[in-house]
């Protein structure tokens, strides 16, 4: 029988720490629910035997998990240094697009950096550890001060916020990412530093040509423009992730809970899955156990409604992967069972559900709120309904089942959803259906026999696409 998780979905990143089958298996059995690849380290083999142990776990343990290819994006790096070079507060240098660097020239890998850089703009190197402003561009170099910051290390990250760049949305490199995606038929990708909408559109032609599939595409909210065209980018993507290590250096940090928590509101409205990333649980990638002010981090993001959180070093690189991972599955359902999570219907959300159908989401909810169901049944092929249902965050946990495996796994991101595929389920509720329920209920839920759940569906054909029934049921009585 399986335990119940927590409703808030863990995605851990695959890395160095957890790349055996024996630390993945150990992984998925301790809470994660999806995994995240990220392609700004390893190679393709590598990944590729790591998909392959993942998809052989979960056909081990009759899981349903989702896999996602984390593309680089257009991230601008310091070129080849021999040696580490040392700058001092208010020393002028030059940054130029070259190679390797010489007489003290810090090489940068963008092309565009001169002719994009504007006077008085902020350069930020290493996660922002190094601050620089823009004195003057001349010709190929950009000269800048040193406002904060001392030794300048080869390879790493340069993140200008305001920068206007003429650097495409998906590089060479994530393009070469994308078909391996799409080869590799994962669950979803996600494009980081998105700018726009069409950028996101971008992504999701190259999937299109690559293999005419719909790959959903999860936009990385990580630069100040995206917060500005942050709607339009909801609505094109499939996902939304709160990329709080690139948004604190591209913004600020004291801007980032309101932004996550903005952020998170908008893609609740739009009904697509949301995952709050970065430094979550960072000081366990040395220690057994995070700080309070970690923990508080965590039962925040969950607070504010986010589907998903997530592990980045902590799983990927760290000491302690599978202790980060039960640590926010304890923390998750800490806080779930408080009284701190809105369990009642809420009223923005509502707002929204004017058709027949999420009215009947909605109402189901209710129901179930009302007889206090032991959960919330969704037959679905399309994926359409447990959204709805999940936003609107009910107490029981709402069980969907699919014919379809890849619907299993893109759904079972969601706040509070957990999948099974039955190939053979119809949604005709004659006595045999209920048998059917009943069984899965018990022996691969966590059901027991008398247990009320609130079944929605659409009757008398299953999977046309919108629900229009309410059904409820206690486990064992076929009527
Ligand atoms: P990254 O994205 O880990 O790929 O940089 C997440 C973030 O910036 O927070
Ligand atoms: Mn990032």
């Amino acid at each position: 029988m399986e335990e119940y998780r927590a409703k808030t979905k863990i995605v851990a990143t695959l890395g160095p720490s957890s790349s055996s089958y024996e630390k993945i298996k150990e992984l998925a059995l301790s809470g994660v629910t999806m995994f995240r690849i990220n392609t700004s380290h390893g190679t393709k083999e590598e990944h590729a035997e790591k998909i392959s142990i993942i998809r052989q776990i979960a056909n081990e343990f009759n899981r349903n998990i989702p896999i996602l290819i984390d593309l680089q994006g257009p991230k601008i790096r310091v070129g080849q240094i021999k040696e580490p070079i040392e700058i001092t507060i208010g020393q002028e240098i030059i940054l130029q697009h070259t190679k390797e660097e010489k007489n003290g020239i810090i090489p940068v890998d963008y092309e565009g950096i001169a002719k994009d850089a504007t006077i008085g703009e902020k350069i930020l190197l290493d996660d922002g550890k190094i601050g620089l402003r823009v004195i003057k561009t001349e010709g190929e170099k950009v000269y800048a001060k040193v406002e904060y910051g001392n030794i300048i290390k080869p390879r790493k990250g340069i993140n200008i916020p305001g920068i206007q760049s003429s650097l495409e949305a998906v590089t060479t490199r994530d393009k070469d990412f994308i078909k391996f995606a799409v080869e590799q038929k994962v669950d979803y990708i996600a494009l980081s530093f998105v700018r726009t909408a069409e950028d996101v559109k971008c992504a999701k032609y190259y999937a299109k040509a690559f293999g005419d599939v719909e790959i959903p595409i999860i936009a990385k909210i990580e630069k100040p423009q995206a917060l500005e065209n942050l709607e339009e980018i909801i609505i094109a993507a499939d996902g939304i992730m709160v990329a709080r290590g690139d948004l604190g250096i591209e913004m600020s940090p004291q801007e980032v809970p309101i932004a996550q928590k903005k952020i998170i509101r908008l893609t609740n409205i739009h009904k697509k899955p949301c995952i709050v990333a970065t430094q979550m649980l960072e000081s366990m990638i040395e220690e057994p156990i995070p700080t309070r002010a970690e923990a508080s981090d965590v039962a925040n993001a969950i607070i504010d409604r986010t589907d998903a959180i997530m592990l980045s070093a902590e799983t990927a690189s760290g000491n302690y992967p599978v202790e980060a991972v039960r640590m926010m599955n304890l923390i998750s359902k800490s806080v779930e069972e408080s009284q701190f999570i809105m369990t009642d219907l809420d009223v923005e959300l509502i707002a929204e559900l004017n058709a027949t159908s999420q009215a009947i989401a909605s109402s189901a909810v209710n129901i179930a709120k009302k007889i206090k169901a032991k959960g919330i049944l969704i037959f679905t092929d399309k994926g359409y309904t447990p959204p709805i249902i999940s936003k609107l965050k009910p107490k029981a946990p709402i069980i969907v089942v699919t014919t379809k495996e890849e619907i299993a796994r893109k759904l079972s991101i969601f706040w509070g959803v957990y999948t099974y595929v039955d190939k053979n389920c119809n949604c005709l509720l004659d006595e045999a259906m209920f048998k059917k329920i009943d069984k899965l209920l018990t022996q691969r839920a966590k059901f027991n026999k008398g247990d009320d759940i609130v079944i929605v569906n659409s009757a008398p054909k299953l999977m046309s696409g919108t629900i229009n029934t309410i059904r409820v049921h206690k486990i064992g009585e076929v009527v």
